[in-house]
């Protein structure tokens, strides 16, 4: 297994407040990533250090190869970051959008060929304001792609979307992973990271508590004795929401 990006002992202070005390870890290459935690836990602290977007206190980051206090500006190329919405213009259309970005990042892209790639290519003339949650996500997403980076980094990427949506863009992202990239993403729930991360790293207060895949990290609280309270029932109220509703997505 090839290690992408690599992290030691990094920390990083905000004032006398130490957001992340000191976390190590190493991402492989075409793996999906996740970092777990509670709000506060340094998720994103973390991401945006390994993103080039913000200082780090200590520590060392390698990404690719790349020593991130040598080579920031050869990291930024090779990775898609994944702007939060208010990062858009509200007026221009999803293609205008894209040709912007495009500019920015020097990069030649057929956009509706973007588009496409996350279904919303009935969408290319709308102005991103008229986009529903689940759209604006995907256009997001779309937007990290115009680089063909190598690590995208999603922050949150579902937090506020509904079943089918959410389930829309894990499909997404795997769909992302199997072209070759590299994903990390943050996220708090848990059934999303079960479903779709190969290994997670569970965040708390800063520090890594746990590191492993979904299923040994069951395994292994299975294994220390633990049982659930009640009987676990074959399937759950989503799994009757999605029955009942469908799996289509409901926001075009
Ligand atoms: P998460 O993404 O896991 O919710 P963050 O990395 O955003 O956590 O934040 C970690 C901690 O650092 C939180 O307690 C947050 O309030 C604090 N924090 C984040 N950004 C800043 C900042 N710019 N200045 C001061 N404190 C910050
Ligand atoms: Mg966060």
């Amino acid at each position: 297994m090839n290690t992408i990006i690599s992290v030691k002992n990094l920390k990083k202070n905000y004032g006398n407040f130490a957001a992340v005390k000191g976390i190590s870890f190493d991402v492989y290459e075409g793996e999906i990533f996740g970092l777990l935690g509670p709000n506060g836990a340094g998720k994103s602290t973390t991401l945006e250090i390994i993103e080039t977007l913000r200082d780090k206190t200590s520590g060392e980051v390698i990404v690719d190869g790349l020593d991130l206090d040598k080579s920031p500006n050869e990291i930024k190329k090779i990775i898609g970051v994944q702007l939060q919405t208010s990062g858009f213009y509200p007026g221009l259309t999803l293609i205008e959008l894209i040709e912007l970005f495009s500019g920015l990042y020097n990069q030649q892209v057929n956009p509706m060929e973007l588009l496409k790639l996350v279904n919303l290519e009935d969408k290319a003339k709308n102005k991103y304001k008229e986009m529903s949650g689940g759209q604006k996500q995907r256009f997001s997403i779309a937007t990290t792609l115009i680089n063909k980076p190598k690590i995208i980094f999603l922050d949150e990427p579902t937090t506020g979307l509904d079943p089918q949506a959410r389930r829309n863009l894990w499909d997404l992202i795997e769909d992302i992973r199997a072209k070759g990239a590299t994903v990390i993403i943050t996220t708090h729930y848990m059934d999303e990271a079960e479903q779709l991360c190969d290994r997670i790293a569970i965040i708390d207060e800063g520090k890594i508590i746990s590191l492993d895949s979904p299923d040994k990290m069951i395994d292994d609280l299975v294994a220390s004795g633990f049982e659930k309270p009640k009987q676990i029932k074959a399937a759950n109220l989503e799994d009757v929401f999605i029955r009942l509703t469908g799996k289509e997505m409901r926001d075009e």
